[in-house]
């Protein structure tokens, strides 16, 4: 039996408040325990996105009342919201800056909406940022000018890692992430055309093929995906971007991008393991240490997870504990599976039942 210490995803869409047919801070919970992680960092775009201190209370009360495991909430950057989640920093995992396309409320649409958040978010909290390609570069020029650390989120794309492994080089406080499925996935063959009605038909009767695959950033090919294995020292964390969204949804007309990943993330990287790509002390590096120094996490003591790591089984998304009932992983054999999981003196999972009540879990970022 292999004892790893609790593991930590700093990116999860825990989609409550606003949207609990698909998630909520229960189910997000149950399913982090279950796949081996005793602490998520919950991100802010929620419906209402968390943005000023009245929706943080939101988020934190339905946390409060609900998570089973331990947590932090992140802040949305928008456009005239420095100043208010500056002040509310120490509350807060980070701040979270949405520098491609988004909507709503955290829509910064030029770069001199960014500049507000460099210069007033405190330094000793991580800015995280959702940049793709380009944007990342310009994202990694913000942090050389303010000279502050930021964290680029799920990074996929060959010419990301190695801009990143050059800035690094020269002194540029920045960290990333890279999720499993831009690990283990390519990209599908092209997408189809916008909808038309009778291309409706043709993905229905294929029971939902391509829907499925739309993930944001999308998933990259096969060059970029040994480009990011051949890099593993440069990337920080493994994250989830766990992503839920239900299957009606995934195979409707419109499918919404994004994964669940909570609970497939260790078996994976240990299936990995077993083939020799990957070792468990760099899964406890990116897992557990790395992420703790980057986002000031602090000890869970008497917290531990204990996996069988000669268990061999197949993904089932019926075994799962997230709500949204399927998982692009699913038929995938794997070795390696979590056995128990110890939070803080308490057993709070144990072969495929999840013990730890809603209420157990602690806001990390309550002193
Ligand atoms: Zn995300």
């Amino acid at each position: 039996m292999l004892k790893l210490p609790g593991l930590i995803d700093p990116h999860v869409h825990v989609r409550e408040p606003g949207q609990t047919h698909k998630e909520d801070w229960d189910s997000a919970t149950a399913a982090a325990l279950a796949g081996g992680i005793t602490m998520i960092l919950a991100m802010p775009n929620t419906r209402p996105p968390i943005f000023d201190a009245s929706t943080l209370d939101l988020a934190l009360a339905a946390a409060k009342l609900k998570a089973r495991c331990d947590y932090a909430q992140f802040l949305g950057a928008g456009p005239d919201n420095a100043e208010a989640v500056a002040k509310l920093a120490s509350r807060a995992a980070g701040l979270k800056m949405y520098l491609d396309s988004t909507f709503g409320e955290l829509r910064l649409d030029d770069m001199t909406l960014w500049m507000p958040h460099f210069e007033q978010y405190p330094k000793d909290f991580p800015i995280v940022l959702h940049s793709e390609a380009r944007s990342m570069a310009a994202g990694l020029l913000f942090a050389a000018i303010y000279d502050r650390p930021v964290h680029i989120a799920h990074i996929s794309l060959k010419e990301e890692v190695l801009l990143i492994k050059a800035a690094k080089e020269r002194g540029i406080k920045v960290t990333c992430e890279v999720c499993p499925h831009h690990l283990f996935l390519t990209m599908p063959p092209p997408s189809p055309p916008p909808f038309s009605p009778k291309m409706g038909e043709g993905v229905r009767r294929t029971g939902g093929g391509w829907g499925r695959k739309e993930v944001r950033p999308r998933l990259a090919a096969q060059e970029d995906v040994d480009t990011l294995w051949a890099n593993l020292d440069v990337i920080d964390c493994f994250a989830t971007d766990h992503a839920p969204h239900t299957l009606p949804e995934k195979d409707s007309e419109n499918p919404p991008p994004g994964f669940p990943g909570l609970e497939t993330i260790l078996p994976l990287l240990l299936t990995a393991v077993s083939e020799s790509r990957l070792t468990i002390p760099t899964i406890i590096e990116k897992m557990h240490i790395n992420p703790k120094h980057i986002f000031h996490l602090p000890d869970q003591p008497e917290t531990w997870v204990e996996v069988d790591e000669n268990a061999s089984y197949e993904i089932r998304a019926a075994d799962l504990h997230s709500r949204c009932g399927w998982t692009p992983f699913e038929g995938w054999q794997v070795k390696g599976r979590v056995r128990r999981v110890v939070l803080r003196g308490k057993e709070a999972y144990k072969d495929g039942e999840v013990l730890a009540k809603p209420g157990f879990g602690k806001n990390v970022r309550d002193d």
